[in-house]
């Protein structure tokens, strides 16, 4: 037996020639996430269908309910176009549904293919009158159904009932790449899931204070790279040291402005690793305000050491959104673990409140961190998190074995 799923790709708006990129991103991205296991994928316009073993069904599901540009997905009956089999295929559909336990549902039919004889309101009331005779515990109801039987009838016909969401966006991959800047905390995990979901792919970097920060903290941001790779397909992390950049900012006497040059470093070593990877974009968690570094004033500081599009996607959300949205996206439990940030360490009592940019600047440049910061850079350590490991992460290990080692068993 196998198992039928109908996948609607999200951004039908798009023009014509970012369609085409957005159809073949998205293909891609589904292929390489589903390579653990056997499948047949099909794309047509507006669809695209896919069959699995149906002991793979629920890992399936999974996979699309993470990949951004999709959707929607719903587990399908593909039939011939021929009205009396859609019909059974609908009261199939109906029954499971009655089953358990709706009473009400409506018929919603899209016909591309305009041969068929029956149009979508023909094909709708045919399909309602054969389940109610089918089903005495069933009645349509068009205001307030408890289903909607799907009918699509296209190169073939189509027939399903409920739709699970997907991630909807844009395929990873499809806007570029960008680096993340990738602390312990609960922020940066959330901004990387929202850019992947915006189309770019994403490598991290983590910069760590090693002795003074633990090396529990380093692993805990391994692991958030991890459960970001469900959605973005893998993760490249690069963990840079910064001991030493912050041991020279230390001994650079101006205790207010630490963060400040910590913040401006890390922008520093991200333009470097950006350039080096190809990368068109930096991508931070800050928020406006949320904390003293991170001012408009301050966003400004940071932001003049790189060319590149600082993207903050959380700038304008609200702490509780965020954690919402952590929660959900299954960062949170890991981000809450208690190990120290490197920014705390060397974090001022009384941090500037009115920065002046001009004096700032002229405070970084004496400081004299090029090449220092360039030196960690060069000796950054770089993982690479495969889909396979992220799979692993949310407890598919049996799957994770099978993707990490090329395919499923014959
Ligand atoms: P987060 O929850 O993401 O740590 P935050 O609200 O704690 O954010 P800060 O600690 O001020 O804010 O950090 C702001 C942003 O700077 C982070 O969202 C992250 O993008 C980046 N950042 C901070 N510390 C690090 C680090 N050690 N390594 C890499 N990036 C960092
Ligand atoms: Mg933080």
């Amino acid at each position: 037996m196998r198992t039928f799923f109908l996948i609607k790709p999200g951004e039908i708006e798009l023009k014509l020639g970012n369609r085409r990129e957005f159809v073949h991103r998205l293909k891609e991205q589904i292929q390489k996430r589903l390579h653990g296991i056997h499948f047949d994928l099909e794309e047509y316009p507006g669809r695209f269908f896919l069959s699995v073993e149906e002991k793979d069904t629920d890992f399936a599901l999974f996979v699309l309910q993470h990949c951004p540009g999709v959707n929607g997905i719903a587990q399908a009956i593909k039939s011939e176009k021929r009205t009396e089999r859609i019909l059974k295929a609908a009261i199939e559909i109906a029954s499971k549904e009655a089953a358990r336990g709706a009473r009400r549902f409506k018929v919603e039919t899209r016909r591309s293919d305009k041969s068929f004889p029956l149009d979508s309101y023909g094909m709708s009331a045919a399909a309602g009158d054969a389940v109610t005779q089918a089903l005495s515990s069933l009645s349509v109801d068009v205001h307030n159904p408890d289903f909607i039987i799907a009918i699509e009838i296209r190169e073939r016909a189509y027939i399903y009932a409920s739709t699970s969401p997907g991630p909807r966006g844009l395929p990873v991959g499809s806007q570029g790449k960008g680096v993340l800047l990738l602390s312990g905390g609960i922020d940066s995990p959330v901004a990387g899931y929202m850019m992947a979901r915006r189309g770019l792919a994403i490598e991290s970097v983590y910069f760590h204070t090693y002795p003074f920060t633990s090396e529990e903290a380093q692993k805990k941001v391994e692991q958030l790279a991890r459960r970001i790779a469900i959605w973005t397909g893998s993760m490249h992390a690069w963990i840079v040291s910064f001991t030493e950049v912050q041991l020279k900012i230390k001994k650079g006497g101006r205790e207010e402005a630490n963060t400040l040059m910590l913040r401006m470093a890390m922008m520093k070593a991200a333009d470097v690793i950006a350039s080096r990877i190809k990368a068109r974009a930096i991508v931070t968690g800050e928020s406006l305000g949320q904390v003293a570094s991170q001012t408009a004033e301050n966003l400004r500081l940071s932001q003049s050491m790189t060319s590149l599009p600082v993207l903050r996607p959380l700038i304008g959300i609200d702490k509780e959104e965020t954690i919402a949205t952590a929660r959900r996206i299954g960062t949170y439990t890991i981000s809450i673990l208690p190990y120290e940030d490197c920014c705390v360490l060397f974090s001022p009592k009384h941090p500037v409140l009115k920065p002046d940019f001009e004096d700032l600047r002229a405070y970084f440049s004496s400081l004299e961190l090029e090449s220092e910061i360039l030196k960690a850079v060069d000796k950054a350590e770089e993982k690479f998190f495969s889909f396979g490991d992220a799979l692993r992460e949310y407890g598919l290990d049996a799957y994770a074995e099978f993707w990490n080692a090329g395919g499923p068993r014959a």
